[in-house]
């Protein structure tokens, strides 16, 4: 390498390499907006663009046919609380100690002492350095309490459910389900067929009121988790029950959010991102299809989700992307792309930007994905190669296979041509099996497994005391 100086370091101080990079000039010196729309459960077969020949998707389908479509996009937990993690620090759950409760739960539960750790940059966080107003509409399961509320990670604004839909439990001493603004209960408990609709309100008006600054707008639905519910407009109306009611109230939802954008002229400065948490449970109608396995589960089905991002002018309409992306990808992309700095601390994710513009030759930036459920490293993914480890014992779970907790064999699949996961082929590979080991070992001693810490791995924070989030007298 020669070793002439480059001016290229100094451009990208000042955030100017990313945004010539992305294909914006001097004249377009406003960074762009960004709006993720955050499915809760939402499988890999649920939508007609992924499909889907139940749920019908009008608007979400046309928000593909106008961008880029992931065929192979993951989520990094097969679960809420650790996917949310994720998302919002760019890191693996565990590399951030949210990978499970302190109490054992795989979920934060309503009264949690435990949240991200205030040290963490969050994705919001990272956008206000470039003047960003944010906003989180929606289901958070970041921690209820206050210090883990969005208004302290970053977001001006939140509006929403602080856990899922189905804590309520009496016995655990649960309070009625809470809806939150800025970080006083309005309502309980809230009102459950109405909040697809509200959020959705929210989402225009807080669209509308920053439409000369640069957005940040996260809108992680409540739908379609259990219990299911969709407003009078659409109850009743699919052909696929509740689940459909509630999944066609989320398509016309993201079609009042494109259409605002475009009355706004705002459609071709902002990049809208639609995906899920995790996959569906399989049951009350949700669907992984081809996929096997589902929410809880590192199979493909509890992991791959529907990606779609939209950027008319930006990225191109109708295409498809089949290298490996995740969730964590997006804080990484989105600094570049407005010209913010990265957190100043190792994070997992990587800059997919030259996936969604298409760049000729593009690559995943992901050497491998590591599947973990709760504290356990249970898969490995390099290029189509998949590694389920050997285990002696699963952490048990709510999916009926691995309920026993037992150990199971190892399994090397080739995804390309068996998405279902079924043939073993580690028996003619071995260099392969050798090389997704390895992999695994270096996963393992970077973000731990088990008991056993990694050498990358920090705390969540965990408060003294709390208590539940209750409507104010
Ligand atoms: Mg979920």
């Amino acid at each position: 390498m020669k070793a002439t100086k480059s001016p290229l370091p100094a451009l990208a101080a000042l955030g100017l390499l990313a945004a010539t990079a992305a294909g914006a000039g001097p004249a377009d010196a406003r960074p762009p907006n960004f709006i993720v729309i955050f499915c809760d459960d939402l499988g890999y077969g649920d939508l007609g663009c992924y499909g889907s020949t139940k749920n019908r998707t009008p608007h979400i389908d046309a928000l593909a046919g106008r961008g880029i479509r992931f065929t192979d996009f993951y989520s990094s937990s097969p679960v809420c609380t650790p996917s949310r993690a994720s998302l919002m620090t760019g890191c693996y759950p565990r590399r951030v100690g949210m990978h499970e409760d302190a109490t054992g739960h795989w979920v934060l539960i309503p009264r949690s002492r435990r949240g991200l750790d205030p040290a963490e940059v969050t994705l919001p966080e990272a956008l206000k350095a470039r003047g960003y107003a944010t906003a989180c509409i929606g289901k958070w399961h970041l921690g209820d309490q206050p210090g883990h509320l969005p208004t302290r990670h970053g977001f001006d604004h939140y509006y929403g459910i602080p856990y899922p839909n189905d804590m309520q439990s009496g016995r655990r001493g649960d309070p009625p389900l809470p809806l939150v603004e800025g970080e006083r209960v309005v309502e309980a408990p809230a009102d459950q067929s109405t909040l697809t609709k509200r959020y959705t309100q929210q989402a225009v008006e807080f669209i509308v009121g920053n439409r000369a600054a640069p957005f940040f707008l996260y809108l992680p639905h409540t739908f379609p988790h259990l219990p299911l519910f969709a407003s009078p407009d659409f109850h009743g109306g699919s052909a696929n029950g509740r689940y459909g009611d509630s999944v066609e109230e989320i398509d016309w939802s993201t079609g009042q959010i494109f259409s605002c954008l475009e009355e706004h002229g705002l459609s071709e400065n902002t990049l809208v991102i639609f995906t899920s948490d995790n996959g569906s449970n399989g049951r009350n109608g949700g669907s992984n299809a081809p996929l096997s396995g589902g929410k809880g589960s590192t199979m493909e089905g509890g992991m791959r989700v529907p990606m779609i991002a939209c950027w008319p002018g930006r990225i191109a309409a109708g295409s498809t992307c089949r290298e490996l992306a995740t969730t964590m990808d997006l804080l990484p992309t989105f600094c570049r792309l407005a010209g913010a700095p990265l957190p100043g601390r190792k994070i997992d994710g990587h800059d997919i930007a030259p996936l969604l513009f298409g760049e000729a030759g593009a690559k995943s930036p992901h050497e491998a994905l590591y599947y973990y459920r709760r504290r356990q490293l249970q898969a490995v993914r390099q290029g189509d190669w998949k590694y389920h480890l050997e285990l002696e014992r699963t952490y048990p779970s709510w999916s009926s296979v691995e309920k026993t907790g037992k150990g199971r064999p190892g399994k090397l699949v080739n995804l390309r041509d068996d998405p279902a996961e079924e043939a073993d082929l580690s028996g003619a590979n071995p260099e392969v099996l050798e090389r997704m080991r390895e992999l695994a070992a270096r996963a393992a001693a970077e973000l731990g497994d088990g008991a056993a810490r990694g050498a990358g791995q920090r705390e969540a924070k965990t408060l003294p005391a709390s208590a539940p989030m209750v409507l104010a007298e």
